[in-house]
């Protein structure tokens, strides 16, 4: 019997049900089960693909080329899963299926209603996952807040799903903030007690409520809430603050949550191992250096904007008992004063992440000239792969006026251009070059090295590449590119008379896990750190 659990929000966004969502995965992993994670986004986009990353956070990306919600990146990284497009289901595309069956006539004779046949199709979506992951436990996310309108029918299907599978198979895990009055150092229930009230309005008892606060939660804010959320006061438990949210399934677990929740749906489970977990949260805890980074991005602003590429540098730092510091600095800053540049010096590497548009470009190639030029680590992810070819063809070749055509539609050098596939498409949505692909790794290069193979699988997501036609001269210049896809386009770019200068087409930081990081970040921060310690290399 495939067990369920749901987990849904309250009083506001953001609040972290992602990390326990995930958190509660890893403790069950740690017991020997085996799980999968659905991500449920009540919006009416069909993906995130076409959201603002500066509104929403970073697009995650699967290896079948789905553009997720990142909520399916905590998934990936806390139990090391590769998950599928359908483990992120939206409104969008329940409707979409709906609508498309009713045209089929899937329905003839019917009046096609929110209850039964979108609830239905929410639940077959679950199911057909749980099915096909072979898997003890599915845990699905409700996105948002309960109370939102456009969560009515996922909550509606949820409640549905415990009379279907019964109360032995299903959990509702419900979290909510508690917040901490300045004045009185007060922690205040009251606004966790009306989710509770809203959830219930719909029909969902939660099992277990965990409070969001900044502090442990004290014994009296804890008996409110169970109290006022009707369960027992070992059914509440408090995810506070922590130095690293890797930390959060281990003081959920202490709590009891762990074993709550294996009791509570009948799991046979051993003793939780959290070993390897352990390592990485030490290593991340307890550095011996430092080195400080600059992400010279466009989406600074919002730090889930960038999440995965800074999971991926804190995953390479852990191997090398290094505590990376991320400094983002807005690309047009180095714009509108060049002398901002300079201060790049003081940093032990640059990276220039991906991005869209032409806004901010200028100061990332100033960026990029800068690492080149001054022997500082560089890492380019996507638009910095493409720029960093952009800043070489200018200043290296002398192509005057080298750009991408993204930028510059006119450019007398289009160095980097748009794919052919992609001149006819009309459709925005899910149409780049998306999801893993296989990639060639010259042997003797930089990137064979830390990639330790001939063949590698990276994600993707971009509609422009290094245009085949200055591949020839920009080698002339001294660039290596050290992989090629299989389909011919180029993925990574070196430079073997600087330091470590590196950049990818792919993004590596989708399938960087903890222990086990992206080779392209871990060179990188480890080429930062040589640097900075003075050393030729740092063994690791
Ligand atoms: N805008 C560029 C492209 O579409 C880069 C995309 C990215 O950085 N993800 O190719």
């Amino acid at each position: 019997m495939i067990k369920f659990i749901f987990v849904t929000g309250g009083v506001l966004s953001s609040v972290g049900k992602g990390v326990v969502t995930s958190s509660i995965g890893k403790m069950l992993q740690a017991r020997g089960l085996k799980v999968t994670a659905i991500k449920i986004d009540p919006y009416v986009n069909v993906d995130a693909g076409t959201m603002n990353p500066y509104v929403h956070g970073e697009v995650y990306v699967t290896d079948d080329g789905g553009e997720t919600d990142l909520d399916l990146g905590w998934y990936e990284r806390f139990l090391d899963l590769n998950l599928t497009k359908e483990n992120n289901i939206t409104t969008g595309q329940v409707y979409q299926s709906v609508i498309e069956r009713e045209r089929r006539g899937g329905f003839l004779g019917k009046c096609v209603q929110i209850v039964p046949h979108v609830t239905e199709e929410i639940k077959n979506r679950i199911r057909s996952i749980a099915k096909r992951a072979n898997v003890d436990v599915v845990l699905t996310e409700c996105g948002g807040t309960v109370g939102d309108i456009e969560g009515l029918p996922f909550l509606e299907a949820i409640r549905q799903m415990r009379l279907e599978e019964g109360v032995e198979n299903t959990l509702y895990v419900h979290v909510a903030l508690v917040p901490i009055l300045d004045a009185t150092g007060e922690m205040k229930t009251k606004p966790l007690q009306h989710s509770v009230n809203e959830l219930r309005r719909i029909g969902i008892q939660p099992d277990i409520i965990v409070a969001r606060c900044r502090k442990m939660i004290d014994m009296d804010a804890l008996r409110k809430i169970a109290l006022f959320g009707t369960i027992p006061e070992k059914a509440v438990f408090c995810s506070y603050d922590v130095s690293t949210i890797y930390q959060v399934p281990f003081i959920l677990d202490e709590q009891g949550m762990g074993d709550f929740i294996c009791n509570r749906i009948k799991l046979q489970h051993r003793e939780p191992d959290y070993k390897k977990w352990k390592e990485f949260i030490n290593a991340i805890l307890n550095p011996e250096y430092e080195v400080n980074i600059a992400l010279v991005g466009k989406y600074t602003k919002l730090a889930d904007s960038y999440v995965s590429m800074r999971e991926a540098l804190l995953h390479g730092g852990a191997m090398l008992q290094a505590k990376v510091l991320i400094s983002h600095i807005d690309a047009e800053s180095l714009e509108e004063d060049p002398s901002n540049v300079d201060k790049l010096q003081s940093f032990d590497g640059i990276f220039v992440p991906y991005g869209f548009g032409s806004r901010g470009v200028e100061g990332k190639i100033a960026a990029i000239k800068f690492a080149r030029e001054n022997d500082i680590p560089f890492l380019g992810v996507c638009l910095g792969f493409q720029l960093a070819v952009v800043e070489f063809a200018r200043n290296v070749c002398g192509l005057r006026g080298a750009n991408s055509t993204e930028v510059d539609p006119n450019t007398p050098h289009p160095v980097v251009d748009l794919m052919p596939e992609q001149r006819a498409l009309e459709q925005k949505g899910a149409t780049m070059r998306l999801g893993a692909r296989k990639i060639l790794v010259r042997p003797g290069t930089l990137a064979h090295e830390l990639y330790k193979a001939d063949e590698i699988y990276e994600r993707h997501r971009h509609r422009f590449e290094v245009n085949p036609r200055y591949v020839e001269e920009l080698k002339r210049g001294g660039l290596v590119f050290s992989a090629v896809g299989e389909d011919g386009r180029l993925e990574i770019l070196e430079l073997p008379s600087h330091r470590f200068f590196m950049a990818s087409q792919f993004h590596g930081e989708f399938k960087s896990r903890p222990m086990r990081p992206s080779p392209l970040y871990y060179g990188f921060v480890r080429a930062a750190l040589s640097r900075k310690l003075g050393t030729v290399a740092v063994a690791g």
